[in-house]
């Protein structure tokens, strides 16, 4: 690992941990079942020690973020409710801040209705298409929704073709377990809806900006002080590179070495581990570097 990395992680803020593949392998999303990968939990906690904020983001809206970061807990893992941020809230921030007070139509169960609630987004009942009369929605967001009918694809593409934007939480087909492929939802749905009426989608999760802004939002750090860790080339890597902050992949999910060796330089994170462990002692080593030139100074 070459001195540039080492300043690189000597100057990082801030760290956003993925959780499956990444913090937790597990059979679902959001680190459901499962159990935390060795050297997470001291990695953290190291994170902390040094002065680093810290903050979990997983494209998951299956449960809303309080309930994510106790199951996090449970596994061992150090994280606080409100460290914890799903596609969810980065959905609130975008949706409030380009919408105000208009009426939103939002699809998903208990990880996505009340977290918008909670951050103030004005929601449309989807059961109103019983009363057959237009929603008046400026914008049709679909995340993780288990019972999404008939009723609700008419009523949303209605809304759609009214003109109302289309956003999903997260699009990606799939993402890490231990024995199999956990196939995405969001997405299948998004994509249905964008077939039935013929407009594209934004999303709003991971890897866009709108999720690597959210995250530097809960931080408190600047793009280039922070450093975006996950296990998948196209969630995580990407949104770093594209948005100037740090990327890392550790290759203990959706990423292998054969898998590496076949992207361009450009697009090839900064750090590349093969578990938490070595990433906390490359910390250890790139805070050794920082400490003669930093002591006395506040961070
Ligand atoms: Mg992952």
């Amino acid at each position: 690992m070459t001195s540039e990395i080492l300043s690189r992680l000597a100057a990082v803020e801030g760290v956003m941990f993925d959780v499956d593949g990444c913090l937790v392998i597990s059979d679902g999303p959001a680190g459901q079942e499962g159990s935390a990968l060795p050297g997470a939990a001291e990695l953290i906690a190291q994170m902390r020690a040094s002065g680093r904020r810290v903050c979990v983001f997983t494209n998951g809206t299956a449960q809303p973020p309080a309930e994510i970061a106790a199951h996090l807990r449970h596994l061992g893992l150090g994280v606080a409710d409100e460290e914890v941020l799903t596609p969810a809230v980065a959905a609130a921030r975008t949706l409030r801040e380009r919408y105000g007070q208009q009426p939103v139509l939002a699809y998903g169960g208990g990880g996505v209705v009340p977290v918008l609630r909670a951050h103030g987004i004005n929601l449309i009942d989807p059961d109103e298409h019983r009363s057959g009369a237009a929603s008046g929605a400026v914008a049709v967001l679909v995340g993780w929704d288990t019972d999404f009918t008939k009723p609700k694809l008419q009523f949303a593409a209605e809304a759609i073709l009214a003109g109302a934007a289309l956003y999903c939480t997260s699009d990606a087909p799939a993402f890490a377990s231990k024995d199999r492929l956990n196939v995405g939802l969001s997405g299948f749905i998004v994509a249905g809806l964008s077939h039935v009426t013929g407009q594209p989608w934004t999303v709003l999760g991971k890897p866009s900006a709108f999720a690597l802004e959210t995250v530097c939002w809960a931080l408190g750090t600047t793009t280039e002080s922070t450093l975006v860790l996950g296990d998948d080339l196209y969630l995580e890597a990407s949104m770093a590179r594209r948005g100037g902050a740090v990327a890392g992949i550790v290759l203990t999910g959706m990423t292998t070495r054969e898998r590496l060796a076949d992207i361009p330089g450009d697009e090839m994170p900064e750090i590349v581990v093969e578990s938490m462990t070595e990433l906390a002692a490359l910390f250890t080593d790139a805070d050794e570097l920082r400490m003669p030139v930093s002591t006395g100074l506040k961070r």
